[in-house]
């Protein structure tokens, strides 16, 4: 499925169904359980400079790829089996005995969700209906990005930082770890993986450096607002 697609499939049906059709379409079956690892929207290098290849290769095919494998394993044989990936999540959010189970399946939707967050020769100001939303939120763009930043480079830890739709207003929400505001029922927009495996080959420690590199050249600002949808 090329972008164009992808954005004309995700046009009215919001994240959730976004997501889904995502790993319905771009995905093979894998051999061991109900989930495979979704395709990558772009090729490994096409974030250069900004996220190198090698970053990619690591992210999206180990640690992308061990959440998805490990999620199979945990629910094999279990009724999480035969559940879509966000109803795992939800029926999973909190419950600590469930804790494995909910680490994976959200990890594996945040991942998904921020290949797509991101495209190549992106970022910058928005134009157009997610612009009017983001002025009507936060007052203007450079509010938006100073949040946006703060949220992201504060994290103490791993997490991720997400701008979502609640209720008629945009918000940026901060989660820790795997946690997802998809699991509360918010629409995510945006998200930018905040985890160290995510920038420390490229950045080493300056994680605000590879925020403003998100921001600046990478957003995929069609994706959000698709998503608005
Ligand atoms: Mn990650």
């Amino acid at each position: 499925m090329n972008r164009r697609d992808f954005l004309k499939v995700s046009a009215g049906l919001g994240a959730m169904a976004t997501l889904q059709m995502v790993g319905i379409s771009c995905s093979r079956k894998g051999p061991e359980g109900p989930f495979s690892l979704p395709g990558l929207p772009y090729a490994e290098d096409a974030l250069e400079p900004c996220i190198s290849a090698k970053t990619i290769s690591f992210h999206y095919g180990k640690h992308h790829q061990g959440y998805v494998d490990k999620l199979n394993r945990h629910i094999s044989g279990t009724p999480f089996a035969k559940m879509p990936l966000l109803e795992i999540i939800r029926e999973t959010a909190g419950k600590a005995e469930h804790a494995a189970v909910f680490n994976n399946a959200a990890q594996v939707y945040n991942h998904t969700f921020y290949w797509n967050s991101m495209t190549p020769k992106g970022g910058g100001k928005p134009q157009g209906a997610i612009a009017e939303r983001i002025d009507a939120s936060f007052g203007s763009y450079d509010a938006f990005a100073e949040a946006f930043t703060d949220a992201a480079a504060s994290r103490f830890g791993s997490g991720w930082a997400w701008l979502v739709l609640d209720g008629d207003a945009l918000t940026i929400v901060g989660t820790s770890n795997a946690d997802t505001p998809a699991a509360s029922g918010r629409t995510p927009l945006l998200t930018i993986d905040v985890w160290e495996h995510a920038y420390y080959l490229d950045y080493q420690n300056r994680r605000k450096a590879y925020i403003e590199a998100y921001l600046e050249s990478l957003v995929n600002w069609d994706f959000a607002e698709a998503n608005l949808a």
